[in-house]
């Protein structure tokens, strides 16, 4: 982790720390977060306030898998999705247990899909009043809703998933149903972000921690949160716990052979004491501290589903044309790749290789070059998994790129 760290300032360093048009996006959608937005979230689904889903207003008490609290749960996120602008999906699973899903379909590559997740439903059983599961998993669901709100009209080159899951306290029943059918299916699930628990602070020591293990490119998705994380300045103090724990949904991801996160507080070392009880309300958060975590998660979703930018994008503005004169292969690759470019008149070029951040990883090239079809060898090996985009700049200022992805 720490040398991941220290390569990405290391690259930052030599190449000016300037927002290109990608991270500009992560930059608006991290501001355009609003901290009361997901407060209001939490109060509507812990039981706080009334909401009304059609029928006049009711109080969604226990989101309990068995009381009527749960499907008033569903019914809710369902009409936010919808008021947001999504197209929402509610799959039944058992007698009574139902996830409910939201697709924003990718601009570039609608088939590499980045779920961002949390648990609906809440414990303890008891009566009524006894689970309001403000931050577990309130604090997911609502932060998940909020992005769900400010990315409605922001283009992605992937597809996102927004998931809420429906019985996780009783086993991740609702996660396992949906990964394996994933996996069966052959879906090509390049990331999953999911947030449990991200708004108690009881020290205020502003710790949290990522969980991943090694399965699929899940460490290189933890690498992504640190950079994430550095590039934009967040007051936390992130850990990464791995091998990671297998408590949330997640781990229903890493069994399907996913890459898979879990962005939680310092639940090991200073747990919510009010954790499964009827005390787990909105009014023991610490909201700067649940602001900045919710803010994390869901910027590094957003990072790995990689803002759609035309000036950088293979199928964008650059047009065909000139894709044509540059060609990468193998791609995606595991290490050793080349491009070719084509050169009409003999000029200098400069070609460097950009990660998903939009920030210069390698120099690939830096020369004259002599006119007809060059090939230029680039190594990825030492790179972590994801996109990265090979651009070239020719004479008058000709850009070309082209996306390339290291696979693990
Ligand atoms: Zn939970």
């Amino acid at each position: 982790m720490e040398v991941m760290r220290a390569f990405l300032l290391a690259a930052g360093l030599g190449s000016g720390m300037g927002l290109n048009a990608q991270d500009a996006v992560i930059q608006e959608v991290i501001e355009a977060m609003h901290i009361d937005s997901m407060i209001r979230f939490v109060q509507e689904m812990s039981g706080e306030v009334a909401v009304d889903l059609g029928d006049g207003p009711v109080v969604i008490n226990s989101r309990h898998s068995d009381h009527a609290g749960n499907a008033l749960a569903q019914l809710y996120f369902e009409r936010k999705l919808a008021s947001f602008g999504h197209v929402t999906e509610t799959r039944s699973f058992n007698a009574t247990g139902r996830n409910v899903l939201a697709t924003k379909t990718g601009s570039v590559h609608p088939d590499e899909i980045v779920v961002l997740c949390a648990h609906y439903d809440a414990m303890p059983p008891g009566g009524l009043y006894d689970a309001p599961a403000a931050d577990d998993d309130g604090s997911g669901c609502a932060a998940l809703l909020e992005a769900a709100r400010v990315l409605r009209d922001i283009p992605f080159e992937r597809t996102i998933i927004f998931a809420l899951w429906d019985q996780e306290e009783q086993g991740k029943i609702g996660s396992i149903h949906y990964a394996n059918g994933m996996a069966a299916d052959d879906a090509d699930i390049v990331a999953v972000v999911n947030m449990d628990a991200i708004a108690y602070d009881g020290n205020g020591d502003r710790k949290a921690r990522v969980h991943a293990r090694p399965v699929a490119n899940s460490l290189a998705i933890a690498d992504t949160v640190f950079a994430v994380l550095d590039r934009y300045a967040f007051d936390l103090d992130l850990m990464l716990t791995n091998p990671g724990a297998v408590y949330s949904d997640h781990a229903s991801f890493w069994s399907a052979g996913y890459g898979a996160v879990l962005m939680i507080e310092e639940f090991n070392n200073d747990g919510n004491p009010n954790y499964h009880t009827p005390n787990d309300r909105v009014q023991y958060f610490d909201v700067p501290y649940y602001e900045q975590l919710a803010k994390l998660s869901v910027a590094s979703m957003a990072t790995l589903a990689v803002p759609f930018d035309p000036t950088t994008s293979a199928h964008g503005r650059l047009g065909a044309a000139l894709v044509n004169n540059l060609l990468v292969y193998p791609n995606p690759t595991a290490g050793r790749s080349r491009f070719r470019l084509h050169v009409d008149q003999p000029a200098h070029y400069r070609s460097a290789l950009l990660n998903a951040l939009g920030q210069e990883v390698d120099v690939l090239l830096d020369a004259e070059l002599p006119s007809g079809d060059q090939l230029i060898e680039m190594d990825l090996t030492r790179m972590a998994a994801g996109a990265y985009t090979v651009q070239v700049i020719g004479p008058d200022g000709d850009l070309r790129a082209i996306r390339v992805l290291r696979i693990p």
